[in-house]
């Protein structure tokens, strides 16, 4: 079931990019990964993902570029995954329109439970009628 769920990825570490696909793909879902912010903003466009995870220190564009660009015209679930442990970029990143802000290195269970937790948010709000399977 969570084969349909399309996650985008915009990272340019590579084994970054590796390890966090390899939880994706283990929890069943459907992952695309860009390295440059020009990528990732078309994938975007033309994959429609149901969530997209985003690193903030990427080659060609500031992170923050990136997700004010994809704010513009999207709603989907942005969820920052950064080395940068300051407040003030968090609060940027919120206040941008980010709907989570992870610090690297995290705990693969917990971003999973994220992941999980910002998809069932997003379901009950396009299918409120489901509320009662998602409690
Ligand atoms: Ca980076």
């Amino acid at each position: 079931m969570n084969a349909r769920i399309r996650i985008l990825l915009i990272e340019d570490n590579k084994n970054t990019c590796s390890y966090i696909s390899a939880l994706l793909d283990k929890n069943g879902y459907t992952t695309t990964t860009a390295l440059t912010g020009r990528e990732g903003l078309s994938l975007a466009a033309s994959l429609c993902p149901n969530l997209i995870l985003l690193d903030l220190g990427l080659p060609d564009m500031d992170g923050f570029q990136v997700l004010e660009q994809l704010r513009g015209w999207s709603h989907v679930p942005i969820l920052i995954v950064s080395a940068c442990n300051e407040e003030q970029e968090k609060v940027a990143a919120l206040d941008l329109g980010a709907d989570d802000y992870i610090v690297k290195p995290f705990d693969l269970d917990e971003l999973a439970a994220r992941i999980a937790a910002h998809l069932r948010r997003e379901q009950r709000r396009i299918s409120p009628s489901n509320l009662r399977f998602f409690g």
